[in-house]
């Protein structure tokens, strides 16, 4: 792996291809030459205002130019990029710039009065505005993003980075398992995880590729699949702040993307738009379309070979912001193997540990819970110890994902072990009954969870939306389920839902779901 920050690989895509396009976004296209000047401005306006290498700087906000400019600006300054979703209410952003010790927060502006009402219980000293639709004014307690770098030349101080110690990115976890904890990812994890990434792909050409950024740049497989992954190639991201069917697939057809990193509800929604074969050309130029961060669905996966005719390239991998987050994918040079996440990346250790101890290690086919070493791994979570050392055993991620492996090695997640519902003193894994729930013509999608109950103790329920212009009874679903599966497995409770709780890049919120019963108990 390049021994280099990530500040250096920005850095030299701007000298070997400035004139290339870096982003497109909303019809305006930046090079890459204009690209490092704006964030070399910054750099130098963000070291005027005090900020130094170490400190925890927050970025808030949707996918744009000036949320980029901001990322490699801290970067190259050696800050800590603490990464924010946008969708934080203001207690969640206090919570996280506390938990952080942030100094500053760089906010996209419209978002400013939810950090505005919040300041004095943080430790933030000082606030940036920037904003894509329109220039923003500094006023008082907020500094303008686009007048720092009017106001400044791009000639940053240079910093001395470590690439193996010291930390990018404060990447707080999804939080659908319980309090989001930040994970330490240093400079070397992330260009080992973006390297890892490129040397999975195949005919990947340095200064041509097109990238369809639609996931999330905050979240950390947006960040490392799209924007870490184009700059070290010097590809062009196609960048869009939000996701509309209509207009992605127009930007598809326009931009003729190669390589599209999503998750399973994007191409759940591509499979479902009605006239999906005008833009099957566009579909099928792309290379590559990967699908992480949540189970693919067998179904989804063939519907969507189905209205690409074949040409969809839809390659499952896995991972988690505990890995920066790539651990897995299925091979491009052969067919993909159904329901698997695919194999080891390259110098990704993986070992299936049993339940109980995480003690043991299992034999192929066994079911455990999968264990990860490899060069992509966290250094801890950020002020917490407990978690670290009950996470990290001996070098080796816990992942508290339940999985197996089969003789050739290909990876298959079974669950998530705090997901795993206990009926009857058996271990129901809800994925299991959600698959066969899909194969149900009427399921358009589908989430079992364990939910209280006042007499069983915990009861197994399916959450289903329907397909458009059908009905059906829950009974429908439970006698259906029982002519596939064992009597322990099959669901009690059946609720119809208009859509599913779920987390930007798509993960079910099913600890949502369970609070909600829990409270109708109370
Ligand atoms: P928290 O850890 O706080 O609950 P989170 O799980 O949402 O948050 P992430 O790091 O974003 O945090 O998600 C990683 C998890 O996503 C994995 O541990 C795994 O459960 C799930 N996941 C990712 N890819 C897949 C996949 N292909 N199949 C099944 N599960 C997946």
């Amino acid at each position: 792996y390049p021994a280099k920050t990530l500040g250096q690989m920005f850095d030299e895509a701007v000298v070997k291809m400035p004139e290339t396009i870096a982003i497109i976004f909303e019809g305006q296209e930046i090079t890459y030459k204009h690209f490092g000047d704006q964030v070399n401005r910054l750099a130098t306006a963000l070291a005027d205002l005090g900020i130094v290498k170490g400190e925890r700087v927050g970025l808030m906000g949707p996918n744009c130019p000036e949320w980029e400019t901001a990322f490699f600006a801290l970067l190259k300054l050696g800050a800590i990029v603490v990464q924010t979703n946008p969708m934080y209410v203001e207690s969640e952003i206090a919570y996280q710039m506390n938990d952080s010790g942030a100094t500053t927060l760089i906010v996209f502006e419209p978002l400013y009065p939810r950090v505005k009402n919040i300041i004095q219980e943080t430790s933030l000293q000082r606030v940036i505005g920037f904003n894509f639709v329109a220039p923003v004014k500094s006023i008082e307690g907020l500094y303008s993003f686009n007048e720092l770098i009017a106001k400044y030349e791009p000639n940053p101080p240079s910093v001395f980075i470590d690439s193996g110690e010291d930390l990018a990115v404060l990447q707080y976890t999804g939080g659908t398992t319980g309090v989001s904890k930040g994970v330490m990812l240093t400079h070397r994890n992330l260009i080992c995880n973006t390297f890892q990434s490129i040397s999975w792909s195949l005919d990947l050409q340095y200064g041509k590729e097109r990238i369809l950024t639609i996931l999330p740049v905050f979240h950390v497989y947006g960040m490392t699949n799209c924007v870490n992954y184009a700059v070290a190639c010097a590809a062009t991201q196609i960048l869009l702040p939000r996701f509309e069917l209509n207009n992605f697939l127009e930007v598809i057809d326009k931009y003729r993307p190669t390589l599209f990193p999503g998750a399973p509800t994007v191409y759940m929604a591509i499979n479902s738009h009605p006239r999906i074969s005008e833009y099957k050309e566009g579909l099928a130029a792309i290379k590559v379309c990967n699908s992480g961060s949540a189970p693919l669905p067998l179904e989804v996966a063939q519907k969507f070979a189905e209205v690409t005719q074949g040409e969809g390239n839809l390659v499952e991998g896995y991972g988690l912001s505990e890995a920066s987050p790539v651990t897995h994918s299925n091979p491009l040079d052969r067919p993909t193997r159904e329901g698997s996440i695919g194999i080891p990346f390259p110098d990704t250790d993986c070992i299936i540990v049993d339940l109980e101890t995480g003690n043991r290690e299992l034999a192929v086919g066994e079911i455990g819970e999968l264990c990860i070493k490899g060069p992509q791994v966290m250094k801890g979570y950020w002020n917490k110890p407990e978690e670290t050392a009950e996470t990290m055993r001996n070098g080796w991620l816990h992942t508290g994902d339940i999985a197996r492996m089969d003789e050739d090695g290909f990876f298959y997640i079974i669950d998530r072990k705090k997901d795993i519902i206990i009926a009857g003193g058996y271990n129901v894994y809800p994925r299991d009954i959600e698959e066969v729930l899909y194969e149900h013509p009427k399921v358009k999608e589908v989430v079992v969870a364990g939910v209280p109950h006042s007499y069983r103790g915990e009861t197994t329920k399916a959450y289903i939306v329907l397909k458009s212009n059908t009905e059906a009874t829950g009974e429908e679903f439970i006698s259906f389920c029982r002519t596939k599966m064992a009597a322990y497995k099959v669901p009690h409770l059946v609720e119809f839902r208009n859509e599913l709780p779920r987390t930007i890049v798509g993960k079910v919120l099913r600890r949502q779901l369970v609070e909600e019963e829990k409270a109708k108990i109370q």
